[in-house]
């Protein structure tokens, strides 16, 4: 038996079944290079999901990690601390927000986005104004009001009776969402471009569209940037690329490179509705990862970071449709700088997992997005070099599938 497969009988022994695991266990990594049980070696295109946008064990963030660890990693919030107030300066300078709230992942900040909103529109008056439109195959997270919002009936299924006044229509949809939207609508969650769904954008007209609904119903549009922010589309957020901004942001994934940190952000008199006792973490704040979180947003805000996305982005899409000419698999190399995501053809759109395990045989690693999208999320730091890798990797396992079904 080799480690791995040790690893994931072991695994399977003492872990709740809520996961398949990949067939190989990660041990250690170093930027985009990345190392199983058996010590085979791969490039890593996920990112961890969008999360190590620095590449693993990223030496800046690890020397911080160190000498916080060493000064004061907790304290609770009967205290504030000078990380948590520098990062929240930091992301107020940067996106133009007044006011942040610290948690520990997306589904936290999400779920303080939900509860900000109902909070502030049931201080609006006396109407009822309950109501929170989401989209179809939107992501916001696996806490029961954040998977409620989210686009995934399967994900839903078994949890009930599910957080009520929620309701879904079409991304991209405007006349949909208009006939929705009405005086007890207090908030509606987008996120700028739809990640887990399958990589698709909102259009500039559809986001515009939202934020005038938003305003002609008084309702709060929350852009959860979970997986959008950090850098990960060439903007430091990707509202900003869009200019429209919404009432509240949340990010996290990146923001900690792996630390489990996240953010949620609003105007000074949003931020009202949740006063002392209203809503709160242990954890969320804390100066190490707050102390992370102001290291990761240093780097990630450097032009040369940000523009080195851009072209990265569009490097490795022309190369994904050269690949494609050669192996047409694919109907669409879709994204924005590194959230790419290649739409399997009819023919091919059952093939998505086949193509992610002969990647891993070949040494490269991919993620999933929905049933028939390939996706790519890698660290945002990733060179020229290390893409010309990783791709002729690909190529030898999207012609392997190509062969084998064509
Ligand atoms: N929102 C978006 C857009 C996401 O992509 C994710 C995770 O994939 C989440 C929320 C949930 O974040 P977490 O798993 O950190 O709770």
């Amino acid at each position: 038996m080799t480690k791995n497969q040790d690893l994931l009988t072991r695994g399977k022994n003492v872990m709740v079944p809520n996961y398949a695991p990949l067939p190989i266990v990660p041990v250690r990594a170093q930027g985009v290079t990345l190392f199983d049980a058996d010590d085979k070696e791969y490039i890593d295109l996920t990112g961890g999901i969008a999360v190590t946008a620095l590449g693993h064990c990223n030496r800046e963030v690890t020397k911080v990690i160190a000498e916080q660890a060493a000064t004061l990693m907790h304290v609770s919030n009967y205290f504030t601390n000078e990380p948590a107030i520098e990062l929240a300066e930091a992301l107020c300078e940067k996106t133009g927000f007044e006011r942040v709230f610290f948690a520990n992942s997306g589904s936290e900040v999400n779920e303080a986005a939900l509860k900000l909103a109902r909070r502030y529109a049931t201080n609006l008056g006396d109407k009822p104004k309950h109501k929170i439109i989401a989209f179809h195959k939107a992501f916001h997270g696996r806490s029961l009001f954040t998977v409620t919002a989210g686009g995934t009936d399967a994900y839903k299924a078994g949890f009930g009776p599910l957080p009520a006044k929620m309701e879904h229509t079409s991304f991209n949809d405007l006349e949909s969402l208009s006939a929705m939207m009405d005086g007890e609508t207090c908030a509606v969650i987008m996120e700028p471009i739809m990640g887990e769904g399958g990589i698709h954008g909102s259009a500039t007209e559809f986001a515009q569209g939202v934020r005038d609904l938003c305003d002609q119903h008084q309702a709060l549009l929350v852009f959860d940037e979970v997986q959008t922010g950090m850098g990960r589309t060439g903007d430091l957020f990707c509202f900003q690329g869009l200019s429209v901004k919404p009432d509240i942001l949340t990010t996290a994934k990146a923001l900690g490179n792996g630390f489990p940190i996240g953010a949620m952000m609003t105007t000074a008199k949003i931020a009202e509705a949740f006063q002392p006792g209203t809503h709160g973490s242990t954890f969320g704040g804390n100066p190490l990862a707050c102390s992370v979180g102001k290291k990761v947003l240093e780097i990630i805000s450097r032009p040369e970071t940000l523009a080195q996305v851009k072209k990265s982005g569009k490097l490795i899409t022309a190369k994904m449709n050269t690949i494609n000419e050669e192996f047409p698999i694919f109907s669409e190399i879709r994204g924005k700088g590194l959230l790419i995501g290649c739409q399997l053809n009819e023919q091919f759109k059952d093939k998505t997992k086949d193509i992610l395990n002969k990647g891993i045989e070949q040494g490269v690693l991919t993620l999933l997005a929905g049933p028939d999208v390939l996706r790519f999320a890698p660290s945002l730091l990733i060179t020229e070099d290390e893409i010309n890798k990783a791709l002729g990797k690909l190529r030898l396992a999207i012609k392997e599938v190509y062969n084998e079904s064509k």
